[in-house]
């Protein structure tokens, strides 16, 4: 095996992929690749031009013209559209609730999957990780886009503990309140992304990680040794 090391991890909405991912590629000295930003990225790069989201072929087009550049350190990821930084406008409640629309256009979905492998091969020659390699997170990264990485896994919680995972994250707390505004965002979305692409259940070859139990350091301990059990390498950076 080579020393360049790619990490893909796939899983649901609100089974902590991002934030385990990012912790992981911290501790390894590796780039943090976050695909969903890229569909959130297209899916505000098509409503700041007026574009009718269900127009298939007219969301096609945008996407291809977009001019999308992610900052891939796991410490502090960037997301820049024609140089404006829309790293927090991706997260707001109205890209979360029309991203799918976006993920489920099979020609935006090989656009931005071209895009990605070119974001890991790069990261295998140099990048920010100059070739210590990426971890990569997403929905298809085990199965399309990264199919061939060194450890390929499948990040799964309950669906209860997705919910209230990401209530806290955008309420603050998981109240009865909050838990029901957010199922929309999780389960919703979920269930349409799902038509396209299949991340509740891990394809051959890739090992599912459980974190409902597990809080975060617990989860990024747990890769951490499936990493040095398939590869030997050991973490050197800091595992928070
Ligand atoms: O992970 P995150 O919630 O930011 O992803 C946003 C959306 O991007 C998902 O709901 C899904 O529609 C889409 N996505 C995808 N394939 C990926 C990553 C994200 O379809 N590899």
């Amino acid at each position: 095996m080579s020393d360049v090391l790619v990490i893909a991890i796939d899983g649901p909405s609100g089974s902590g992929k991002s934030s385990v991912a990012r912790g992981v590629a911290r501790a390894l000295g590796l780039a943090y690749l976050d695909t969903g930003a890229m569909y959130r990225a297209a899916t505000w790069w098509c409503r700041d031009r007026g574009l009718d989201l269900d127009d298939g072929p007219a969301v096609t087009r945008a996407v291809a013209q977009m001019d999308l550049v992610l900052g891939l350190d796991p410490t502090a990821p960037t997301v820049r559209v024609s140089g404006v930084d829309v790293g927090e406008a991706i997260r707001r409640p109205e890209i979360s609730a029309a991203v799918s629309k976006i993920a489920t256009n099979l020609d935006v979905r090989a656009d931005l999957v071209a895009r990605q492998q070119a974001l890991v091969d790069a990261e295998r020659r140099g990048g920010f990780s100059t070739g210590r390699g990426v971890v990569a997170e997403g929905r298809d990264i085990t199965t399309v886009v990264a199919p061939e990485a060194d450890v390929r896994l499948l990040l799964t919680a309950s669906a209860a503990t997705r919910v209230a995972r990401r209530a806290k994250e955008v309420h603050g707390d998981d109240s009865t309140e909050a838990m029901a505004a957010t199922h929309d965002q999780v389960l919703r979305r979920d269930s349409d992304d799902s038509t396209v692409v299949e991340f509740h259940q891990a394809a051959p070859g890739v090992v599912t990680v459980d974190s409902t139990d597990l809080d975060l350091p617990q989860t990024i301990g747990a890769v951490l040794d499936l990493v040095t059990q398939g590869t030997g390498r050991r973490a050197t950076g800091p595992q928070a």
